[in-house]
């Protein structure tokens, strides 16, 4: 033995040796067809944008995603693993700008490199279903959906205020708006605009999308909730105030510092009404104003006729303007102008000032609210502020003597001053005041939501084109479907002018119009990029279908998928749209199921030195340079051990170095052994004892323990170390492995065992192996180990003892013994004879199987 080879762990050799096979076999990670007897199991990582690079954060969500895969290929399903591209978006037209590369060679060369990236890493994508969504046979079912859409009333075309980036010179949603910036310009103030644009009626989906929420019992409770807030539903009561007019009266209020502009008001606003929306319509006998948004309809009669109204009202704008920008309209400071008029509460006949307040929003219920500034916070900090009277409504509910003081708000109470409801309690008031409105027709029952409809109009170039015309004839006009793809034009100029790029190509703009033959413009905006993430997973399971979206039959088989696996992030956007996408599907008779997703996964960040990985930091760790000094087992092995998989991680480089002399370990002990495993193959392992019986009950409780795990638990950084404990344990009987008092079989079944518990999380090393042992198929196409409950039982515990609460020792007994005998071994054992030695036992509680606590004085 003295010429033997120093034995060394080499990932480098090994994993390329394995890159080059598995690239010779592309079909190995495809998935069977539906007619397959395997049941099936999708799994599903969300795409990544190609930014040219993988992060630490990617490589972390894929070797989750990898992992569960393997795993259920060994366990006998039949796999569905596939990997896209998020294609379109902005940073392509940032990079055009900045390198002069089109957006097209841009992405397609990141998409390439990714690819790579993801193949060394040796993740099991079936790359013949790939999806790319810059390109034109996937978005051209885009602009399918769109039409088909546009048809059923879920599309339509407003005017609307819309947040503008300036640096991205584009339209956000909504949820694109983090703190009054830009999601992707942190240092970008977000601007208001007028713009027309497309809109989805997500809205017309919003109970089913909330109701729905409560039976995704698969998915983490923390994306239901953020959901449910987003959705935002509300239920209270609309009701008409009715306009007053006596210009004295109205003159009196705007005393307060205000000149009355003289003219005498417009006949226009006799008979109007003031729709507000309240969920204490209980409190209406307690209202006191009614407040109007500065962009009420009504406000804009009245300022028309009222210079100095109109003046005020310009401030307001402004104010909530620059609030809403800022992202905080809640903490305005409040302002508001009395107009002057008046207005009638059905229900009394009181008369109440109209003022307008900069913090009533005009598209939030009706843009207007009664104030009761008795019983809300904000509307008595404003009535104190103005001196408008105040008056109490609601009598607690159980209080005798002392009343609280104002302002206050419950619902377990009964109305007071309130004339004829007097004595009805709030829950019973709302419904009967309800009831009187909608008799009355001035009011009904509201639920309304914070939801809006999703602005889908973006004025990029890199996006899927919106398939309408502009006809002077005929007005919109649908592309017909056989026009379609409406293809993206190469060469565009980018600029960060206003306006789409799209625009200032005559080319694409003047067409024929598809309905009078005449001259046409078409539509220049594109598709917010949501829309293609909205259902690309749909897309994967058909991905070169060129007649239709994809078979719904072969839908039909996959879906729902059955684990989703991506960053909280996308909790509000993204997988709301699917959401909302799926049901749009369902009700074009696409599908037949209304969630994409039975389980959801949100793994946790990636973080170095205590902050998130970002280049601003200079703290990213890239994978390639962990990948070729480690080798990729070592760096997903350690994105997978370092934390639970739901938890942030703290990328330590000294962990991935240490998981590599691990696998150095495993890959040592393995080929030390491989030849009398190899001789043990396929024979029974007969009555084991001794280190045999040592060392297999371990190994089952290990495969035991990793099973249950990829069953829901996920623990993947426990079932890392159980791996490591096994190997620990199998080196330390090393000496009695070597000499020969473990059986041949034994060997085999340890060793293959260790090597099929590895596949999931080291593919590279688990092939090689599995090899060296003489495995006969892929290691991917064997057997996930069983194991056998009764070798796995132990049959010596341990067990913890206590003093007053306290772990004094550990005891080790064997498995099933009794109460007494636990007591009997508790009060023998040295440390705890010591400690009892000069003091009573007063009481000793013992949990058979699991602990003895002595309480001593
Ligand atoms: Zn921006
Ligand atoms: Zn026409």
């Amino acid at each position: 033995m003295t010429e033997e080879k120093e034995q060394r762990y080499d990932p480098a050799t090994i994993e390329a040796k394995w890159h080059e096979r598995w690239s010779a076999d592309p079909a190995m990670y495809a998935a069977e067809p539906a007619s397959s007897r395997k049941p099936k199991y999708y799994v599903l990582e969300m795409l990544p944008y190609p930014s040219g690079a993988l992060h630490m954060g990617h490589v972390r969500n894929y070797s989750i995603g990898d992992a569960l895969a393997r795993h259920m290929w060994m366990r006998g399903y039949n796999v569905l693993h596939p990997m896209g591209w998020d294609a379109f978006g902005l940073p392509a037209e940032n990079a055009a700008l900045k390198n002069n590369t089109p957006p097209r060679e841009w992405t397609l060369s990141n998409i390439a490199a990714m690819k790579r990236q993801m193949q060394r890493l040796g993740l099991s994508y079936d790359w013949a279903t790939e999806v790319t969504t810059c390109l034109p046979d996937y978005y051209r079912w885009n602009q399918w959906f769109f039409l088909r859409m546009y048809e059923k009333g879920l599309v339509y075309r407003k005017k609307s205020k819309v947040n503008w980036c300036p640096e991205c010179c584009t339209v956000l949603a909504n949820e694109q708006v983090i703190d009054g910036r830009c999601w992707r310009h942190e240092d970008t103030q977000v601007e208001l605009r007028d713009l027309e644009q497309w809109f989805f009626r997500i809205t017309a989906y919003a109970q089913e999308l909330l109701d729905a929420l409560d039976k995704l019992d698969g998915w983490p409770e923390k994306v239901r909730t953020m959901q449910r807030n987003w959705i935002g539903r509300s239920e209270g009561t609309e009701v008409d105030f009715f306009l007053y007019e006596d210009v004295n009266e109205a003159s009196e209020v705007r005393g307060q510092g205000l000149e009355k502009a003289g003219s005498a008001p417009e006949p226009a606003f006799k008979g109007e009404r003031i729709r507000v929306f309240t969920t204490r319509v209980d409190t209406i006998f307690g209202a006191t104003s009614v407040q109007l948004a500065p962009e009420h309809p009504l406000v804009k009669k009245l300022k028309a006729s009222d210079a100095a109204l109109d003046a005020q009202v310009a401030k307001l704008i402004e104010e909530q303007k620059r609030a809403r920008e800022a992202g905080d309209v809640g903490g305005i400071e409040k302002h508001g102008v009395p107009t002057g008029h008046f207005a009638v509460n059905p229900y009394n006949g009181e008369h109440v000032p109209i003022w307008v307040a900069n913090y009533v929003l005009m598209d939030y219920g009706t843009g207007a609210i009664m104030s009761v500034p008795a019983h809300d916070e904000r509307d008595f900090e404003f009535a104190k502020k103005y001196g408008i009277p105040i008056k109490r409504v609601i009598a607690p509910a159980g209080l005798k003597a002392e009343e609280p003081e104002l302002p206050f708000t419950t619902e377990d109470g009964v109305l007071v001053n309130s004339g004829e409801y007097n004595g009805l309690s709030c829950a019973d008031a709302q419904k009967k005041l309800q009831s009187v409105a909608a008799r009355n027709a001035f009011g009904e029952a509201k639920v309304i939501f914070r939801l809006k409809d999703w602005g889908v109009s973006r004025q990029r170039y890199w996006g899927t084109p919106i398939p309408m015309i502009y006809c002077e004839r005929d007005g919109l006009v649908q592309v017909p479907d056989d026009q379609l793809p409406v293809v993206l034009p190469a060469n565009v100029e980018i600029t960060q002018q206003g306006g789409s790029p799209l625009g200032r190509v005559p080319e694409f703009v003047n067409v024929t119009c598809p309905k009078c033959g005449g001259p046409a413009r078409r539509e220049t905006d594109t598709m917010d990029t949501f829309v293609d993430s909205s259902w690309y997973f749909y897309r994967y399971t058909d991905a070169k279908n060129d007649r239709q979206p994809f078979d719904p039959a072969r839908v039909a088989y996959w879906f729902p998928i059955d684990q989703y696996i991506g960053g909280v992030e996308h909790a509000i956007l993204h997988l709301i749209y699917s959401r909302f996408w799926t049901r749009v599907m369902r009700d074009l008779g696409l599908v037949t199921h209304n969630e994409p997703a039975d389980r959801m996964f949100t793994q946790g960040m990636v973080i170095k030195d205590g902050a998130k990985m970002s280049k601003s930091k200079g703290n990213i760790v890239s994978p390639d340079d962990m990948v070729a000094q480690y080798g990729a087992d070592a760096t997903r092995m350690y994105a997978l051990f370092a934390a639970p998989p739901d938890r942030d991680l703290d990328w330590q480089e000294d962990g991935v170095a240490g998981v590599s002399r691990f696998l150095g370990r495993v890959w040592r002990l393995t080929t030390k052994y491989a030849a009398r495993a190899k001789e043990g193959r396929g024979q029974a392992v007969a009555h084991p004892t001794g280190v045999s019986l040592k060392l297999l009950r371990k190994l089952h409780q290990t495969t035991a323990k990793i099973t249950l795990d990829f069953e829901g638990r996920w623990h993947f950084n426990t079932c890392v170390a159980a791996i490591m404990e096994l190997v620990n344990e199998i080196q330390a009987a090393d000496a009695q492995l070597a000499a020969g008092e473990a059986p041949a079989p034994v060997i085999a079944e340890l060793l293959q065992t260790l090597v099929l518990l590895l596949a999931p999380f080291a593919p590279f090393l688990a092939a090689e192996l599995w090899e060296e042992l003489g495995g006969d198929a892929s290691v991917l196409r064997a057997s996930w180990p069983k194991s056998d409950p009764a070798l796995a039982k132990e049959d010596e515990i341990e067990i913890p003892v206590q003093i007053n609460g306290k772990l004094v020792a550990v005891i080790r007994v064997a498995a099933g013994t009794d109460a007494q005998a636990l007591e009997a071994a508790a009060l023998a054992e040295e440390r705890v004879r010591a400690r009892v030695a000069e003091k009573t036992v007063v009481k000793v509680i013992v949990v058979p199987g699991k602990l003895v606590n002595l309480v001593v004085k």
